[in-house]
């Protein structure tokens, strides 16, 4: 085949391997997911669930939506799995749009506190149709108990929202669930309860992280390609009553598996993606093995010992370390230098990482005080405790590269410096082969 794409792909397949991914929502998928990913079953059209089909010819389609949902139910010990959702932002959606009014209240973590943009950003469709209410972290950067059950009972939200991309704490579910409950008291109304568990969901299903929907929690999301190890998508599970998705039902907390099939399809989605539901499938059964666990203990050990080194070094970092995958480092205050100019220095010695706000800072997050990054990639090509230390030194030295060129256009004049690092990182980044390439 000689279209230009595949030339770029290869391109694509040299950057990953001779780089380390950092990207804290990023991660490596088995060949075995890859495969399943690019089979002929993108070519059936499958709308509605498995025995209850708008279409034809779904026998051999049925039986791997089926398997996908009885893998990811015994994941995450549910009633109920919606592996439909295309991508984290849409599961969210239809969870809103199953339980939520036009106008009601949604109570989450605020954006600037470590909360995604689809917890009520106002950029969002989300934000246009319901009300926003977002919580904060406290100065050691855990949630904000205290003003979280103050909004609560001032506000009577309809649903309580526990989730975020940059908050690196093991939350409180239990106390969330007794604000609820105070909240269903005083204002008469169900409570919907849901975990946004996108970034830790592996460590969740490695069981080195509680599981929300065991403290309480009806409902958690979760992106599939990002601690999970899976395909780029969404997934929905729910405890409740499971009854007939092709029929409507009660607005009762109990029936919420149900709400969410229906907001799922038709209520937002068309028709799904079983290539990528079969490669989900295939990574939940991955993420049921021994080994999983292993490589979720793993995740966090890596992300401590890097904290720990990066402390060593003279790097900040929000919260003072990590319970999970997730760093957040305040370059400003350790070195006097933002984000963005340390991403891009990062980016031409082959690490690989975000610029990200910090709780603190005031304003857009256009020149954010830090950098996000995390280890569940690297920890998947098999990097351990002296590659940490090895990755915190060149971070160092990128750093005091930063902190002398201050400019992003004065970083040419260490063009030799970054250079060698270059070359430092690609060696290290071959001897631990990309799966899957
Ligand atoms: C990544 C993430 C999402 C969005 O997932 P997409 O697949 O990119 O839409 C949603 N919520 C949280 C907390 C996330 O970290």
């Amino acid at each position: 085949m000689n279209d230009e794409v595949f030339e770029i792909i290869k391109q694509e397949e040299k950057r990953q391997s001779e780089g380390l991914e950092l990207i804290p929502s990023e991660n490596y998928v088995s060949a075995n997911v890859l495969q399943a990913m690019g089979s002929v079953l993108t070519n059936k059209y499958s709308e509605g669930y498995p025995g209850k089909r708008y279409y034809g010819g779904n026998e051999n389609v049925d039986q791997i939506e089926t398997l996908a949902i009885e893998r990811a139910k015994q994941l995450f010990n549910a009633d109920h799995a919606n592996v439909q959702p295309h991508s984290g932002a849409n599961a969210n959606e239809a969870v809103y749009f199953a339980w939520c009014k036009p106008g009601d209240t949604i109570l989450a973590m605020s954006l600037p506190a470590g909360g995604h943009l689809t917890h009520g950003s106002p950029v969002t469709r989300s934000a246009k149709i319901y009300n926003f209410i977002g919580y904060g972290v406290t100065a050691s950067g855990d949630i904000d108990y205290d003003e979280l059950e103050k909004l609560a009972l001032d506000n009577e939200p309809s649903l309580i929202l526990v989730g975020y991309s940059a908050f690196m704490k093991i939350p409180d579910f239990g106390r969330v669930k007794s604000i609820a409950d105070k909240v269903s008291q005083q204002s008469g109304h169900e409570v919907l309860l849901m975990a946004d568990m996108a970034h830790v969901a592996g460590l969740i299903a490695g069981k080195v992280h509680p599981n929300p929907l065991d403290h309480g929690f009806q409902v958690m999301t979760s992106t599939t390609h990002k601690t999970l190890r899976g395909p780029r998508g969404g997934l929905i599970i729910s405890k409740g009553k499971v009854g007939n998705p092709l029929k409507k039902c009660e607005h009762k907390l109990e029936n919420i598996p149900t709400l969410i099939d229906r907001a799922v399809f038709p209520g937002t989605q068309g028709g799904p993606l079983e290539h990528i539901i079969a490669a989900k499938a295939v990574a939940f059964q991955e993420d049921l093995q021994p080994e999983f666990r292993d490589y979720a203990a793993r995740i966090i050990k890596n992300a401590q010992t890097l904290a720990n080194e990066l402390r060593d070094l003279g790097f900040e970092l929000q919260g003072g370390g990590t319970d999970n995958h997730l760093l957040l480092v305040n370059v400003k205050s350790s070195f006097g230098f933002d984000g963005k100019i340390y991403e891009k220095a990062l980016d031409l010695v082959g690490l690989t990482l975000n610029a990200n706000a910090l709780p603190t800072d005031k304003g857009g997050a256009f020149r954010p005080s830090g950098v996000r990054l995390g280890t569940p990639a690297i920890t998947t090509r098999g990097l351990g405790e002296a590659e940490m230390k090895q990755i915190a030194n060149w971070m160092k030295r990128v750093a005091d590269i930063c902190a002398e060129s201050q400019e992003e256009s004065a970083l040419d004049n260490y063009n030799e410096e970054l250079a060698t690092i270059r070359d430092e990182v690609r060696e290290l980044a071959l001897a631990f082969p990309v799966p899957g390439i």
